[in-house]
């Protein structure tokens, strides 16, 4: 395992714009249609806005039509975390990158084949990392 990345609250606030402070570090979900990449097709590799961890590719990105990012499968299987958040009324499984632990998004058991996975991420937790031409 690589090693986590430690960072003060005020460290964060001043690497990422609040949008992204609001999401990773509050666990703040971001409106609906209003991300960057929700509907982004583009290939690439997409990286923790906050310490630039691998996390998801454009491969496993589906459209769920939900107005977040989609994917069926994180990039490896200790790229991210999970942990029961009994904050609504029905607990859900919450997301976080698991290097420096910043809040991702929610893992739902309505998603495609072959996982029949739904992580449904926040657009301001995610750096895309366009594929090159290379
Ligand atoms: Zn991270």
């Amino acid at each position: 395992m690589s090693e986590k990345v430690q960072k003060t609250e005020q460290e964060w606030k001043a690497e990422l714009t609040p949008e992204q402070y609001r999401v990773l570090r509050e666990k703040g979900t971001e409106r609906a249609f209003t991300g960057e990449y929700h509907a982004s097709k583009e290939p690439g590799v997409y990286r923790c806005a906050g310490c630039g961890a691998e996390l998801f590719s454009s491969e496993t990105k589906y459209e769920s039509g939900t107005g977040w990012p989609s994917f069926w499968d994180p990039a490896s299987q200790d790229a991210v975390e999970t942990e029961r958040d009994w904050k609504m009324l029905v607990p859900r499984t919450e997301v976080h990158c698991a290097a420096c632990g910043g809040h991702l998004g929610h893992v739902f058991s309505d998603g495609p084949h072959p996982t029949g996975l739904r992580y449904c991420i926040n657009s301001a937790a995610l750096e895309l990392e366009p594929d090159s031409d290379e």
